[in-house]
């Protein structure tokens, strides 16, 4: 690991402050720390952030709720109102990682998670993320856990938070602080990107921004919900694909409906074709499948991970499957 300097912030303006173009905010540190040891990321500074007084949820003034950026993973899934009112988030938040890691982890900090692609943290291979201009180890090696969607000749990592998943089908915003002292709020289908000719910038964060809170609607898929996350192994594994759905039923049609999946591009992907169709359709295995395959035939898969079509589609299905059954 490289040497650092370490600042401890103890509010906002002090840590926006602080920032120089080499540093990098600490909170939870679960991913950043590993990427430090492995030379992947080397910052001349860590700002501390964890302690700031984001740490609260509470009502919004849209009928939601509003996640504070430095609240823990754990805090926020267990959350009672988070459990009542957006169980699929609290759902797919308690299907990451393990029980130390999501005590440590952030909010803020789940969203900035970096690709788990293994030439990513490999030094020794090419990785146009971690070394612009580099090359692109996954494309011609070994890419069955890569993208199939929105990728580009530069990068097909996939990114790897099952919490994004779920925001993504919700429809969240981020509020972040910006260097200057004002503040913005990015639409969640906005704050990541893909990664075109410039894969090493996974969001399209400002240098400096700091992520302060996550405000998610007005509940509206709280009734019909679930999560499914395959992987290889039954936990302290990322998704090969995850789907996260949930939607309300009136007189028997959708009403309401948000669906996205993970594992399969370089930021959750929404299904936004299959949540048009089964917007106003009955909730039936035909029209589920109709969706499945609607949400993926624009997939371009590599020769290790043409699997994740067929796997994609099945996850859709069973997720809206689950979903329906689960009735609150
Ligand atoms: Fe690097 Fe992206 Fe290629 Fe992986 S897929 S080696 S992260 S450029």
């Amino acid at each position: 690991m490289r040497p650092f300097t370490y600042t401890g912030a103890k509010s906002k303006d002090e840590a926006l402050q602080a920032f120089h173009n080499s540093s990098h905010y600490l909170a939870g540190g679960t991913n950043l720390i590993d990427l430090m040891k492995e030379h992947v990321a080397q910052p001349e500074q860590l700002i501390q952030v964890k302690n700031l007084k984001f740490k609260n949820i509470s009502a919004n003034k849209k009928g939601g709720y509003t996640l504070g950026a430095m609240l823990s993973n754990a805090d926020t899934a267990n959350h009672k109102d988070i459990r009542s009112h957006y169980p699929l988030l609290s759902m797919a938040m308690l299907s990451a990682a393990t029980a130390q890691i999501r005590n440590m982890a952030t909010n803020g900090g789940n969203l900035l998670q970096r690709t788990r692609c293994p030439y990513f943290f490999e030094t020794s291979m090419p990785c146009n993320k971690r070394e612009p201009g580099s090359g692109c180890g996954a494309l011609k090696g070994m890419n069955a856990q890569h993208a199939i969607f929105g990728y580009s000749e530069a990068c097909i990592a996939t990114h790897p938070s099952d919490m994004c998943v779920a925001l993504a089908a919700i429809g969240a915003t981020v509020e972040v602080q910006q260097r200057d002292g004002n503040s913005r709020h990015i639409d969640f289908s906005e704050f990541h990107r893909l990664p075109g000719d410039q894969p090493e910038k996974d969001t399209n964060l400002e240098t400096g921004e700091l992520i302060t809170a996550i405000h998610l609607p007005k509940p509206v898929l709280s009734n019909h919900y679930a999560y499914v996350k395959i992987r290889e192994r039954s936990s302290y594994a990322f998704a090969l694909i995850s789907v996260a759905a949930g939607f309300q039923i009136e007189n028997d049609k959708i009403s309401e409906i948000g669906l996205a999946m993970g594992g399969v591009a370089h930021k959750p992907w929404k299904l936004t074709k299959a949540e048009d169709f089964l917007l106003g359709k009955q909730p039936t295995e035909a029209n589920f499948k109709k969706a499945a395959d609607l949400a993926m035939a624009d997939a371009k898969p590599f020769e290790d991970n043409a699997y994740k079509v067929q796997m994609g589609k099945n996850a859709i299905v069973r997720a809206l499957n689950e979903a329906k059954e689960k009735a609150v």
